[in-house]
């Protein structure tokens, strides 16, 4: 198992044209992908992460490709391995749904980790919203390319994903709706809204996906990324069915089960965050809390917190 600093570097990546993919391994817990889009006079850019360095690693890749101003910012969702960068993209307007930027204002700081991550360097992190928040669908031109920004139009990996939508390209930045190799995590979301999400991103046709966390992806391997979410999240219903008959409570549910080809994938403590939701949504969670939850994924992990190498 890796330790911190022993993963291996950032990769960017040009996937069509002046468009890129900026993929950080292992894809793990605050370990986020990001992109951007380089057009005649400006950059538009798909994420911030979750650390000074690694943010300011992000912006090094980026003017390691170009000196154009950096116009806008897109957070995906209010996850801070996602938004806490925000604020080293000075001058740089910010972009979300407005639900993801009411969250963030209602924390109105960036969240306290080191208790349940000890060990990370997040540097000097300093809170940084969105400041400019839409609703249904926004578009970006970049040149002659425009970078259509969609919500979903309900609750599904948090309550204001965003996805980036470049159609001249087929090309799709689906933030944290898609997880690649690594477990999906439906805690602050919903996981029957996860797997109806997957309908919308299929509606797209993309040739290219750059998930939230693990590699992108193209041709076939595309659509076998939104089948896995969707199958992995059927599972966890499927348990969750299971543990309520048995009258299990989801730690234990989570004890019982096995995860079968899913147990490859990172972050496997996540199924326990992912059967609280599934028992909530199936009527049968009424003191459905998060920090409960956590720290049922503590317990399942032998009291161990989460591995993360960010
Ligand atoms: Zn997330």
């Amino acid at each position: 198992m890796s330790e911190p600093g022993e993963l291996p570097p950032p990769v960017l990546d040009e996937v069509s044209p002046g468009i890129y993919s900026y993929v950080q391994p292992d894809g793990t817990w605050f370990i986020n992908n990001c992109g951007f889009v380089v057009g005649p006079d400006q950059v538009f850019v798909v994420d911030a992460t979750s650390t000074e360095a690694r943010t300011k690693a992000l912006i090094a890749a980026i003017r390691s490709v170009t000196d154009l101003p950096i116009a806008t910012l897109l957070n995906t969702h209010h996850h801070g391995d996602h938004t806490h960068g925000n604020y080293l993209f000075e001058g740089v307007t910010i972009v979300a749904h407005r639900l993801c930027r009411e969250v963030m204002m209602q924390a109105g700081a960036i969240a306290d980790y080191s208790a349940t991550f000890p060990g990370v360097n997040w540097g000097d992190l300093r809170f940084a919203p969105p400041s400019l928040t839409f609703d249904g669908s926004l578009d970006v031109h970049v040149g002659d390319l425009t970078v259509q920004l969609h919500d979903v139009g309900h609750v599904a990996h948090t309550e204001g994903d965003v996805v980036a939508w470049v159609p001249d390209r087929q090309v799709l930045f689906s933030g944290d709706l898609v997880f690649h190799g690594g477990t999906p995590f439906g805690l602050f979301g919903s996981v029957q809204g996860t797997i109806e999400a997957m309908e919308r991103l299929e509606s797209y046709g993309a040739e290219i996906l750059i998930p939230g966390h693990g590699p992108a992806c193209s041709g076939d391997a595309v659509q076998a990324a939104y089948d896995d979410q969707r199958d992995y999240f059927r599972f966890v219903q499927a348990s969750a069915q299971a543990g309520i008959a048995a009258g299990r409570n989801p730690l234990e549910q989570a004890r019982e089960t096995d995860l079968g080809r899913f147990g490859a994938w990172t972050d496997s403590e996540r199924l326990v965050g992912n059967l609280h939701v599934a028992y909530r949504e199936a009527g049968h969670n009424d003191g459905f809390d998060v920090v409960a939850a956590i720290g049922d994924m503590i317990k399942f992990n032998g009291g161990n917190m989460p591995r993360c190498l960010a």
